[in-house]
């Protein structure tokens, strides 16, 4: 058959191939629904779109200081509109979504205030911006304390713990939606509606953050469809389509949105100043194309669980599972069955494919961490990446594919460096 000699010429072997068409099968209704949101979403986007007018001057570059950068207040109009929000800000000056998360907290948080995150620890480099780990301008050493209530064993809230620690300092909740590198379950946006529903009776007035990393556009609901005071996510994942080469947004009320873009620039300049740069048309485009990106993006990580699953591999989500985010994190049980599966990743990519990825020391890690990656944006992960760090249970995090077919590839070329390395049999 043409395609099945055509997966051959690009490495997957024809068990590999035949195992991979099997569990796919299997996964037509799950792939229509995954459709109808994206279906939804789109149509979310183009109102928000056409509501603010998008014409040919907001594509505009600006440079120095960015006084009346028409193209930049429209997108974030837009942003705020797609998110149901009063205001939003996205720019090219917030560089990763570390850094978006930190101006949130820092814009909200000051001195005697306490943070709580309800559900457990925070992703990895967040523990340095908090001061969980010691580190140079975290916000503990600007006073600002934080308290944590874990999940139940089962990755429910604990709603007595979570109430214990609200006291009349705590400001500000931040819950991640996505399990980012923890083998919790993700969030969904109702669960984290009824957190933060939960967490305003307890105290009101209270601020809700979230982590809305690899969230974007999974479900037909935002966190801030359902009382989050700021939802923060980084434009090289789900909402930059792939197209936005940098960026981050912060999208919420005005009082807080208003804080971040002060702590973003300075006092009294705020959301007035900032160039764009030029990647306004990359930004509305991606923007554009978001929802059905993660609609491929999510139809590669339910394939990858369905596929890897059987085979013995524990999967989170499991296969058959509810997705609230586009990451599958798939538990290989050992640094050379992370290092094949990235192999594979790398070797499927249009960038870069033939380079070796090896686990190295990142900064924000506490670990080696592994990444494979072939981007046409570096870093990006919502275009095919996985990653993890190099410790038990040894769980490769994967995700992205700005394609469904590429996706596809990319996960038969997993197994299939699996199956040379003798590490799986089908
Ligand atoms: C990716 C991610 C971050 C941090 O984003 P960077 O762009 O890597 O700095 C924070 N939280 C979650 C849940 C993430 O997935």
């Amino acid at each position: 058959m043409e395609l099945e000699s055509m997966y051959q010429t690009l490495g997957v072997s024809r068990p590999v191939y035949e195992y991979g068409e099997a569990v796919l099968a299997s996964l037509r209704q799950r792939f229509d629904a995954v459709d109808r949101t994206a279906e939804y979403n789109q149509a979310k986007v183009l109102a928000a779109m056409q509501k603010n007018r998008v014409n040919a001057t907001h594509f505009a570059a600006t440079t120095g200081y960015g006084y009346d950068d028409e193209g930049r207040d429209n997108l974030e109009r837009v942003y705020a509109d797609v998110f149901h929000t009063e205001a939003a800000l996205v720019r090219p000056q917030i560089t990763c979504g570390t850094h978006a998360l930190t101006v949130a907290l820092s814009a909200n948080l000051l001195p005697g205030d306490e943070l709580l995150s309800p559900v457990g620890a925070p992703y990895d480099t967040l523990e340095e911006v908090i001061g969980i780990r010691e580190s140079k301008c975290s916000l503990r050493e600007y006073g600002v304390t934080y308290a944590q209530a874990d999940l139940r064993p089962d990755g429910s809230f604990d709603f007595d713990a979570i109430r214990s620690k609200i006291n009349d300092r705590t400001k500000l909740v931040t819950i991640q939606r996505s399990k980012g590198y923890a083998t919790r379950p993700t969030l969904s946006v109702g669960q984290i509606g009824e957190l933060i529903a939960f967490c305003k009776s307890v105290k009101p007035g209270i601020n809700v953050m979230v982590d809305n990393c690899y969230g974007e556009f999974v479900e037909t609901v935002e966190p801030s469809d359902l009382g989050a005071d700021m939802v923060v996510g980084s434009l090289i994942k789900n909402p930059g389509g792939g197209l936005a080469p940098i960026g981050g947004y912060i999208c919420g009320t005005r009082a807080c949105v208003e804080r971040c873009a002060y702590r973003l620039s300075a006092p009294g300049l705020g959301q007035e100043v900032g160039a764009n740069l030029g990647l306004m048309p990359a930004f509305y485009q991606g923007l554009f194309l978001a929802p059905t990106v993660t609609a491929g993006a999510l139809k590669g990580a339910i394939f990858a669980a369905n596929l890897y699953e059987p085979l013995g591999f524990a999967c989170v989500p499991g296969a058959g599972e509810d997705r609230h985010d586009i990451i599958q994190a798939v538990t290989l049980g050992s640094p050379e069955g992370m290092v094949a599966f990235c192999k594979g990743i790398q070797a499927a990519a249009p960038v870069d494919s033939y380079v070796t990825p090896e686990p190295w020391a990142m900064p924000g890690y506490d670990s080696d961490v592994i990444m494979a990656a072939g981007a046409f944006v570096q870093g990006s992960s919502i275009e095919l990446s996985a990653d993890g760090p190099i410790r038990p249970p040894y769980a490769v995090y994967f995700q992205g594919g700005l394609t469904w077919y590429h996706a596809k590839l990319g996960i038969l070329m997993s197994l299939q460096k699996l199956v040379d390395a003798g590490l799986a049999r089908l």
